[in-house]
């Protein structure tokens, strides 16, 4: 067993005053639009001076906004902000051999400890795992999640659970991550709903979950749920409540534990999330993922095209 983590990982409230203590030469920050006039930006320049900001990151963002952070060059690239921006921000600081130090602002993605980045080349999301995409600091303030919209918290929330999910049942899991996605799935059974009402100590809670949660799949990976949801996202329905929508089915698909299945079938129900539109017909949808062999590889029960059609037409329904 080997597991793959950054150097450092810190969580606790205000942990973003640590930032001084961990950059080096040249620091960029990168974030989007609607967190540059938010308080955490403004701390930032405070802790650290005069730096460069780049803060054009789009939602589901693409290899071209990678390009435009390696022009602005730097010694360090801190990412602030949700996977999207994370994952721009490690990205360009693998290219440019830079420390990284990633800040989550959401409490979902887990990518501040994870050498995964979701980018979009020619339009469609396409994951990559390269151990050069770890992460050398993760500093995770839960105060910088207190914000957060509740249509966020909730899609967030729920990309967690089904990080924790998928990685516990992965081909690629052991004890250490089993037990990593166990935690996190029984924090999140008792949090997420609360949190997503805006309790502060249910959002901390959360926070650290998504942590957790992020330590374990970073290591064991994701399965099917996460690939019936790209075809979903290059629509534009946000990941998570993308998530939302496929994990039930893909739960069926694997047999998971018929009681824990049920409580998350809840737990999704209760966000509300999942009432949009899906354009295309399974078919094409299938088409869409069966090569995505990183996801379905490891996933428990071996997936053909048909049963991904399968799985479509009851999504559709
Ligand atoms: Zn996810």
């Amino acid at each position: 067993m080997e597991l793959i983590l950054p150097e450092h990982i810190i969580f606790e409230r205000g942990a973003i005053s640590k930032l001084p203590e961990f950059t080096e030469g040249a620091v960029l920050l990168v974030t989007s639009k609607g967190m540059l006039t938010r308080g955490p930006v403004d701390k930032i320049k405070t802790l650290l001076g005069e730096i460069k900001i780049f803060s054009d990151v789009e939602p589901e963002p693409s290899m071209e906004t990678v390009e435009k952070v390696k022009a602005l060059g730097a010694d360090t690239i801190i990412g602030l902000g949700g996977g999207s921006v994370l994952d721009v921000a490690k990205y360009a600081a693998m290219e440019l051999n830079a420390k990284k130090i990633m800040i989550p602002t959401t409490a979902g993605t887990g990518s501040e400890v994870t050498h995964d980045a979701v980018l979009k080349v020619e339009g469609k999301k396409k994951g990559i795992k390269n151990e050069n995409l770890l992460p050398d600091v993760a500093l995770v303030d839960p105060e910088l999640t207190f914000t957060m919209p509740k249509k966020l918290a909730a899609c967030t929330g729920i990309d967690a659970l089904a990080h924790a999910v998928e990685c516990s049942e992965s081909k690629k899991s052991d004890e250490t991550t089993k037990t990593l996605a166990k935690e996190a799935i029984d924090i999140i059974k008792i949090n997420l709903k609360k949190a997503i009402e805006g309790d502060e100590l249910a959002k901390e809670q959360m926070s650290y979950a998504s942590l957790v949660a992020g330590k374990a799949f970073g290591n064991s990976g994701t399965t099917l749920a996460h690939a019936l949801s790209y075809p979903l996202s290059n629509q534009g329905i946000p990941h998570g409540e993308a998530i939302a929508i496929v994990l039930p089915h893909a739960m069926d698909f694997n047999g998971t534990d018929p009681a824990l299945s049920q409580e998350i079938k809840s737990i999704i129900t209760e966000t509300g999330l999942g009432n949009v539109e899906i354009t295309g017909t399974a078919e094409e949808l299938a088409e869409v993922v069966f090569p995505d062999k990183r996801h379905l590889d490891n996933n428990p029960k071996e997936v053909s095209k048909e049963d991904l059609i399968n799985i479509f037409k009851k999504i559709l329904e």
